[in-house]
């Protein structure tokens, strides 16, 4: 038996219990994994314990009304649950707030230590003008002796200890110099930080996070400006085969293959960006239902006609397709829905046979 301290707090476990809490949810995880002949990978472990921990609400609330309706939970769920997961919004929100916080600290750091060092540079000029001052009338009232002995000594010291000061005070502007250079390169690499943060690492495409961004903007400017909107998920097909086949670094180069077509044929009416994994989204300006089809199919015919060769290995991995699903989005409440259609939309495409697109 552990003994417990005098004073614990309502909510305080014994080490032990800590232990047992923890084997506890790896064990449900474990068997939640094998109960619905889940994968083992990050994300699905992610979510899972994030519902089992209780750790999100929302994705501890998604995954219980799921169970209740009985319907499966199975990988294509627990993707759409990703794809759609409303908490990344807040996330990105937050980070956004906090850069501008910093930036915003920098910013006020780089002001205050600029006027710090004209005003220090100020002082210095007028000591340095009364300096000069004050040996020029030494000369002008003629020889030292002229004045009281005490007198002279008492401008010695302060002369003295002027000196000391302007070197100080030199030392001090220069040193707010730095400070500010630094703060200003700070702010050079938070800028540059803030670029990045937008950009896909592999395929420099824009992320998710600059995708969220676009589309409730571009939401926003086709409703005040009554003009059509429609977003579309694409996705690999079978893409886990080319994995296995030909190894992980092989299928990256797939997927900069595949973000590199749909770059390609991508006009100024479109904004394509990686979602996550082997998932894309491009968002349609200006184009209706029927339109953005066109264009998207345009974009997968390209894709499905390219034969590609592994160029590290020189090994064939032959035709890559996508399938994809669009949906119109109809004003800036409707952008969550829409992606849930656009998601519907793709789950048809894969179920019809994949290499196609589906709009709704
Ligand atoms: P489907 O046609 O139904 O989409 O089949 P799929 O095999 O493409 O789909 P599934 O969801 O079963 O597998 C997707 C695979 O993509 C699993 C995952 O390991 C792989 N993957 C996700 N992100 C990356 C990545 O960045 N690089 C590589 N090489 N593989 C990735
Ligand atoms: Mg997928
Ligand atoms: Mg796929």
């Amino acid at each position: 038996m552990e003994p417990l301290p005098h004073i614990v707090p309502a909510d305080y476990l014994p080490p032990s219990r800590v232990r047992q809490a923890r084997c506890d949810l790896i064990e449900r995880i474990a068997d939640f994994v094998l109960r619905h002949d889940l994968e083992v990978t990050g994300a699905n472990l992610s979510a899972i314990c994030m519902a089992l921990s209780g750790s999100s609400a929302p994705i501890a609330k998604a995954f219980a009304e799921r169970e209740m309706s009985g319907a499966p939970i199975d990988q294509r769920w627990l993707d759409t649950l990703a794809r759609l997961d409303p908490e990344t919004g807040g996330r990105l929100e937050g980070l956004e707030e906090l850069m501008d916080q910093l930036e915003y600290s920098l910013l006020r750091f780089a002001q205050s230590a600029k006027s710090a060092r004209d005003e220090t540079s100020e002082h210095r000029g007028s000591i340095d003008a009364q300096m000069a001052l004050i040996a020029e009338h030494a000369q002008t009232c003629g020889e030292p002796q002229a004045l009281a002995a005490e007198a002279v000594a008492d401008i010695d010291r302060v002369m003295a200890l002027s000196r000391v000061m302007l070197d100080r005070i030199g030392e001090i502007e220069a040193a707010m110099q730095r400070s500010e250079a630094e703060s200003e390169e700070l702010r050079e690499s938070l800028a540059r930080a803030r670029l990045e943060a937008d950009v896909d690492y592999l395929t420099r495409l824009p992320n998710r996070r600059a995708f969220e961004r676009t589309l409730n903007s571009a939401a926003q400017r086709a409703q005040s400006k009554s003009e059509k909107l429609c977003v579309a998920f694409c996705d690999v097909d079978n893409f886990k085969a080319i994995n296995d086949a030909h190894g992980h670094d092989a299928g990256d180069r797939v997927l900069v293959a595949v973000a590199a077509t749909l770059s390609q044929h991508a006009s100024n009416q479109c904004f394509t960006a990686r979602h996550g994994g082997e998932e894309f989204v491009v968002l349609f300006y200006r184009l209706d239902r029927d339109a953005a089809w066109r264009k998207l199919d345009g974009m997968r015919r390209a894709q499905a006609a390219k034969v590609l060769v592994d160029r590290k290995t020189g090994k064939g991995i032959g035709k890559i397709t996508f399938s994809g699903g669009i949906a119109e989005v109809n004003g800036v409440d409707d952008t969550r829905d829409a992606l849930g259609r656009a998601d519907a939309a793709l789950y048809e495409a894969k179920r019809a046979g994949r290499n196609r697109i589906v709009a709704v």
